[in-house]
């Protein structure tokens, strides 16, 4: 079997996502960044979204019953069976014991575990920084060290840039005391 099942591992901020990307193109596989299906949900207003929304908001993990189906059921569509990429998951032991469970239902297994490692202090000031356009959130900025030619206006297609509640200093240490606490290997 060629197939390429990859997890990304790393705190928030590490840069899993840019890597994933990279890896995507580089090789067939789909990218599942939990961390963007949840926001996708949030911003259609689905019950899911309105569920998980105070707990992103707050830093917190979002309850596994409300994440371990939706990612079970990503990595089974068709289109994941040629690789697929999973950025965001596992973030504990239940969510990682599940993700074996259901793999080995599928007969599949993981290829590999990527880890990014990154000291504390370089994440808060990238997480702060960090800038989204309000019409494309693909669109994201740094204050220091990626900023838009005019300050606050996505060069991209001229809408406001705005800070994500969850890229507040506050939450941005509570989303560091959980992954040490329950995410880091
Ligand atoms: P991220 O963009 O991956 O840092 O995710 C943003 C937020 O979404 C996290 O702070 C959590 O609230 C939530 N989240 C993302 N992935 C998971 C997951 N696997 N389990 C629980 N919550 C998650």
């Amino acid at each position: 079997m060629s197939e390429l099942n990859l997890i990304m591992l790393g705190p928030p901020g590490a840069g899993k996502g840019t890597q994933a990307e990279r890896l995507r193109e580089d090789f067939v596989l789909v990218h599942i960044a939990t961390g963007d299906m949840l926001r996708a949900e949030v911003a259609d207003g689905s019950e899911l979204g309105t569920q998980a929304k105070r707990y992103m908001d707050a830093g917190e993990l979002v309850p596994d019953e409300v994440i371990v189906g939706m990612i079970t059921n990503r990595v089974a569509a068709d289109d994941a069976r040629a690789g697929f990429l999973l950025d965001g998951f596992p973030r504990n032991a239940e969510q990682a014991q599940a993700l074996a469970d259901a793999l080995a239902a599928m007969s599949r297994r993981l290829t590999a575990a990527l880890l990014i490692e990154v000291p504390d202090e370089i994440l808060v000031r990238r997480l702060a920084g960090r800038r989204v356009c309000v019409k494309n959130p693909t669109h994201i900025y740094h204050v220091e060290f990626d900023p838009p030619k005019h300050e606050g206006v996505c060069d991209q297609d001229g809408a406001r840039l705005i800070q994500r509640d969850d890229d507040k200093e506050e939450t941005i240490r509570r989303r560091l005391q959980v992954y040490h606490s329950q995410t880091e290997p």
